[in-house]
């Protein structure tokens, strides 16, 4: 990625200009600049997960105003087809033209040349949205710790409390623990779900897990994964949550199942891939596979939620970010992620940036 000077065009009819206090360092990023996802649109900026204060309406919003403390969606959805009536905005297929606003059309340019959006393209410390992308959240909670809210934390505790409905005293098995896992573990704990068992390849991961609510640990390094979960839970996993973007940990995941299990996919894989289960475990056993996008939220309802859960002490979301970076440090913190140096990394915007 590069850092270049740009130009940001006044919000357009139901649009908002936000202000954003910070990003987050999330791998559906990283695989759209690695290769692995294609949904991208060149020259682009990236980012889906970010918090800020409103600095411009458009013409038309009603509901916010200058000021406003918002966390953004990356699911902003048209509003008005069934899968947004229905309170799945994430599912909502009318979109516009891809890399673009409504009217087929950016708000960001380079001098004449057109650069596209990537969902809320939060890498910019100031973004155009639709209103429906900009949530408004309490002013007395911090921005930077607030900005979880707009992907890991939707995504990871959503996987659990709405996709998968966890159920107390439920066992709960999550395969990769970055900044999605984590909230996974965080939520299955506070589902009341037992036992709770992490697995991911990095030590560091699994103590945060540990700190979370995971009751249990499995240290991934080339061994059977099912075999692990299912010594852990007594028989298998009620519900497995696949945060990781990896074919064999979705077929790990469905063979770590204890019969009636759910299998929730919510990490990405690279596009084209395929996975490879065993119908007759599916059908005696009656497993389930799932896939959560966004968590299965709703984000005017959810967003509130989790950060009211946050004030109440409930989601530890500080325990989260383990560093944050500067602007212009924003490929250290891509590579620290591929590494798996950070358990979530932030972004933090200052006043150079602008
Ligand atoms: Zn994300
Ligand atoms: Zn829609």
């Amino acid at each position: 990625m590069a850092l270049e000077e740009i130009t940001v065009l006044p919000p357009q009819d139901g649009e908002v200009l936000v202000r954003l206090v910070a990003t987050g360092v999330c791998h559906s990023c990283l695989h759209r600049f690695d290769g692995s996802l294609t949904d991208a649109r060149m020259p682009v900026i990236l980012g889906d997960e970010g918090a800020g204060i409103v600095e411009e309406v458009g013409p038309g919003v009603t509901g916010l105003e200058p000021g406003d403390h918002v966390v953004i969606s990356w699911a902003p959805g048209c509003g008005v087809c069934k899968e947004c009536f229905k309170g799945r905005p994430a599912r909502c297929r009318a979109s516009s033209e891809p890399g673009c606003l409504v009217g087929n059309t950016t708000r960001f340019r380079k001098g004449d040349e057109t650069i596209y959006h990537s969902g809320p393209s939060t890498f910019s410390p100031l973004i155009v949205v639709p209103s429906r992308a900009a949530i408004r959240i309490s002013a007395s909670v911090p921005l930077e710790t607030a900005t979880l809210v707009g992907c890991a934390v939707t995504t990871g505790a959503g996987a659990v409390l709405r996709t998968a409905r966890v159920e107390c005293g439920e066992s709960v098995a999550v395969i990769g623990c970055g900044g999605v896992g984590l909230n996974s573990v965080i939520a299955a704990n506070l589902a009341g779900a037992h036992p709770i068992v992490a697995i991911d390849p990095v030590q560091i991961k699994l103590d945060a897990a540990q700190r979370l609510g995971a009751t249990a640990t499995v240290l991934a390094s080339g061994q059977d994964i099912a075999e692990a979960v299912r010594s852990a839970t007594g028989g298998g996993a009620d519900v497995v949550i696949v945060a990781v973007g990896n074919s064999l940990a979705i077929e790990q995941g469905v063979e770590s199942l204890a019969p009636g299990g759910k299998c929730v996919v919510v990490g990405a894989p690279r596009s084209g891939e395929k996975i490879s289960i065993d119908p007759h475990g599916l059908r005696g056993d009656e497993r389930i596979v799932m896939g959560s996008s966004y968590g299965s939220c709703n984000p005017p309802l959810d967003f509130p939620m989790f950060i009211e859960l946050y004030e109440s002490g409930r989601l530890p979301l500080d325990q989260l970010v383990s560093r944050t970076y500067r602007l212009s440090e924003i490929n250290e913190a891509f590579e620290n992620l591929a590494e798996g140096k950070d358990l979530r990394g932030l972004v933090v915007f200052d006043k150079a940036d602008l």
